[in-house]
């Protein structure tokens, strides 16, 4: 059973499944495609924490924060079929990293979704049939998944959309993620290279944008349509 915040244990695991797992102050999502397997969405760039990242620092090393100290046993572990896409496939080990594993929700109340202290566990919308999720989620292991941004496009919007197959018609902002809602400036702040404006930027935008959460959720927001997973690419490129 899930509780409040979705925490779930392996055998409470379904396939099609939306999991994340804490990383330390954001968290990391995927889905569940069955027999022990996650396919995630990670910055190709490699950057082990995605927020340094965001404020200007790089990592040499790691991929999504998810490098182990040990090899992992699992052939499949962290292949990456289109090389450099970020889209990964991984072990439940190596994917929630000794934390807990918690359930993304869909199709909870506008109440619940306001309920919520942080953004990206749940959101307003309906999942599609689990054989739907993992198709869209195969074929962009297999094809690859566009651009890794961390307020525009990221692990959660990966696993939101195999989960709805709902993407933005607003080129300018396509995020739907919780997490990237907390974190993106609003259209008034232009975006600064001088780390000091920019993470006051992102440090006033999440009080900011807890009023406006629910205007942002994917089952609220009106710019999105569904798309075939089959032309995801080119829906994005014939964007203006
Ligand atoms: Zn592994």
């Amino acid at each position: 059973m899930d509780d409040f915040v979705g925490k779930i244990e392996r055998s409470d695991l379904k396939d099609g499944d939306h999991i994340y797992a804490w990383r330390n102050i954001y968290t990391h999502h995927g889905i569940y495609i069955g027999e022990g397997k996650i396919i995630h969405f990670v910055n190709p760039k490699g950057n082990g924490n995605p927020i340094k990242n965001l404020i200007g620092f790089s990592t040499a090393s790691s991929s999504g924060g998810e490098e182990a100290k040990t090899p992992c046993k699992n052939s499949f572990c962290k292949l990456e079929k289109v090389a450099g896409s970020g889209v990964k496939m991984s072990c439940i080990d190596c994917f929630i990293k000794n934390r807990s594993l918690h359930r993304f929700k869909y199709k909870v109340s506008r109440e619940f979704l306001l309920l919520q202290a942080v953004g990206g566990s749940c959101t307003t919308a309906e999942s599609d049939p689990p054989e739907e999720v993992i198709h869209r989620a195969t074929y962009l292991f297999e094809n690859g998944y566009g651009k890794y941004d961390l307020t525009n496009n990221n692990c959660e919007d990966f696993a939101l959309y195999c989960k709805t197959g709902l993407w933005s018609t607003d080129k300018k902002y396509q995020g739907r993620s919780g997490q990237g809602n907390m974190i993106h400036p609003t259209s008034k702040d232009k975006k600064d290279n001088d780390f000091g404006k920019r993470l006051l930027q992102i440090t006033t935008a999440i009080p900011r944008s807890f009023s406006k959460r629910d205007d942002k959720d994917l089952g609220i927001r009106t710019d999105v349509v569904k798309v075939p997973v089959e032309m995801l690419a080119f829906f994005c490129a014939s964007l203006k």
